[in-house]
């Protein structure tokens, strides 16, 4: 019997799409439907909704949730909520709709019916209020403030149905895993005990680092990656996919580590997201995120650890996955190993650090990076990707 974590608010995940048999005939329905367009952000939403990774939500959210969201961290039927998970759509469109009319869900990208939506509330929010609830600023040139300002006027909230998880199972056959099926995984294998690593990047020593620790002190590691749309500069997921395999193929035990996946679009939102994105972790079958420092940060919005700090502010009752709080790990010359500012006494001028743009200018020229801060495998990988870029 699996000892896993319970899903968010219970005892079963609650996953929003309709059975495979059923898809064809609900999308010839749809298509009749008022059909309603989607930003990258709400698409994801909805994918992350139909695989079960927002169990409880039975939709988007309405007014009463999403104040309370915002406000208290909590739905309005007490249960903790971090990010408000919101469609919107400009006010003509908002205005033709009917309270408790189906409408269809449209990818603003792809032109794909992605479900079908009972609206049941119409309401508009204040903007400005949302983030900073959510952002702690209301700058525009934050990536996160900055589609909530763009956003529609008028929020729809309802339950939605999915009929369709998008390029996501076809483009990443190995990596695109539902709650369900990291349960059933991590069961096999008998784990009960299972830290999430989430990432957008390869990994270095620094990560691996950060891994090793973590299993240390559960059964396993679960990798997990943004599958989503990237931001300029990132390296595309199949690269990052083949220079992951090498770190664990080459430096894990056998058998300690899963890679996956996951459809989510960063909203960059720091502390709250920390949060939102252990509750996700928790719904995958996790009991830990690992928690480094400026966890889905940008610029300097956060303090470096504030995305930590923010777990000590929670009722008990909030979550039951928990943060595995790691600080900065790096190679100090003097230790001649891997640390961390708490095991570590010496001066960072001995401290081997190279900054993202100093990396890819390296591997872009084909030079080697120390070995003491990635490995050769993992480099030699990222170095034939940015050749053929050339
Ligand atoms: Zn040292």
């Amino acid at each position: 019997m699996s000892t896993l974590v319970s899903p968010h608010g219970g005892d079963e995940l609650k996953p929003l799409i309709y059975p495979k048999d059923a898809q064809p005939d609900e999308l010839k329905r749809a298509e009749g439907l008022k059909q309603i367009p989607m930003t990258s952000r709400e698409t994801s939403d909805v994918i992350l909704l139909a695989m079960g990774a927002y169990t409880p939500l039975s939709g988007f959210m309405g007014e009463a949730d999403w104040r309370g969201c915002c406000e208290e961290i909590k739905l309005s039927d007490g249960l903790f909520w971090p990010i408000p998970v919101t469609l919107s759509a400009d006010e003509e469109l908002a205005n033709s709709i009917d309270i408790e009319e189906e409408v269809a869900l449209v990818d603003g990208d792809s032109g794909e019916i992605m479900a079908v939506m009972e609206v049941l509330e119409k309401y508009a929010i204040d903007k400005e209020a949302e983030c900073h609830h959510i952002y702690r600023t209301t700058d525009p040139e934050h990536p996160g403030v900055q589609k909530v300002l763009d956003q529609g006027d008028i929020n729809l909230g309802g339950r939605v149905m999915a009929l369709s998880e998008g390029e996501y199972p076809g483009k990443y056959p190995n990596l695109f895993l539902r709650p369900a099926q990291s349960r059933a995984l991590f069961a096999e294998k008998g784990w009960s005990q299972v830290a999430a690593f989430q990432t957008r990047n390869p990994m270095h020593r620094s990560h691996e680092h950060l891994a090793k620790i973590a299993v240390e002190v559960t059964e396993g590691v679960f990798i997990h990656q943004v599958l989503g749309k990237l931001k300029e500069g990132d390296i595309p997921a199949e690269v990052r996919t083949k220079a992951i395999r090498a770190m664990i193929d080459n430096y894990f035990v056998e058998g300690t580590i899963i890679q996956a996946g996951y459809p989510i679009e960063m909203r960059y939102a720091g502390p709250r997201e920390a949060l939102f994105h252990a509750l996700i972790r928790q719904n995958f079958g996790c009991s830990h995120l690992i928690v480094g420092r400026d966890h889905a940060g940008v610029g300097d919005y956060y303090g470096p650890f504030d995305a930590q700090h923010i777990f000590d502010t929670l009722d008990e009752s909030a979550l039951i996955i928990q943060p595995l709080k790691i600080g900065v790990t790096f190679f100090c010359e003097k230790c001649y190993g891997m640390a961390t500012a708490r095991t570590c006494p010496h001066n960072s001028k001995h401290h081997i650090s190279i900054s993202g743009t100093k990396q890819r200018e390296m591997l872009s020229k084909g030079e080697d990076i120390p070995s003491e801060f990635s490995r050769p495998e993992v480099v030699k990988i990222l170095q034939e990707f940015y050749a053929g870029q050339g």
